[in-house]
């Protein structure tokens, strides 16, 4: 680690970030090496060192995978899928209407045809308390995955501290 570039506080050269400041761009290190390393002097004790990464080798926080495009697809699908109609609006069917919009202006002779009877509201309210709840659910999973990495990352760091 001795053969690290070290630069003084706020004197690091541009293209180089911490992990924090990283993240604050939505980036995380993915995966590189240490870059560098920023050594902050401290009275009667080592220095605080942070650790710097390189900025264009930096991946997006939330890395798509196949599966989760996949989920996210279909999760938007679904909103736009009217109940009444089951097809593809093309658009969020709105909360306030339950069905799109062509089904709304449309009056109705499904149910004196006697064809399969629209999905009720109480279906619909249900369905989306579900699209919400799997968002929900992303939502935890990627906060999860982010402390994991987290942890990870401050064992490591640790670890080059002791040396
Ligand atoms: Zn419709």
């Amino acid at each position: 680690m001795s053969a690290l570039p070290c630069y003084r506080w706020r004197l690091a050269p541009d293209g180089l970030a911490t992990r924090r400041q990283l993240r604050a761009l939505g980036l995380r290190p993915g995966g590189q090496d240490v870059a560098a390393q920023l050594e902050r002097p401290r009275r009667r004790r080592g220095p605080l060192v942070a650790y710097l990464y390189r900025v264009d080798r930096a991946k997006p926080v939330r890395p798509m995978t196949p599966a989760r495009t996949a989920a996210l697809a279909a999760a938007m699908r679904a909103r736009r899928t009217c109940p009444t109609c089951r097809t593809d609006a093309g658009y969020c069917i709105p909360r306030s209407l339950g069905m799109c919009v062509t089904c709304h202006d449309t009056p109705k002779p499904t149910e004196e045809r006697g064809e399969e009877p629209a999905m009720d509201m109480d279906a619909y309210e249900q369905r989306q308390a579900e699209l919400e709840q799997m968002h929900a659910d992303y939502e935890a999973i990627d906060a999860a995955e982010y402390a994991q990495f987290n942890d990870e990352m401050d064992a490591r760091d640790a670890q080059r501290n002791q040396h």
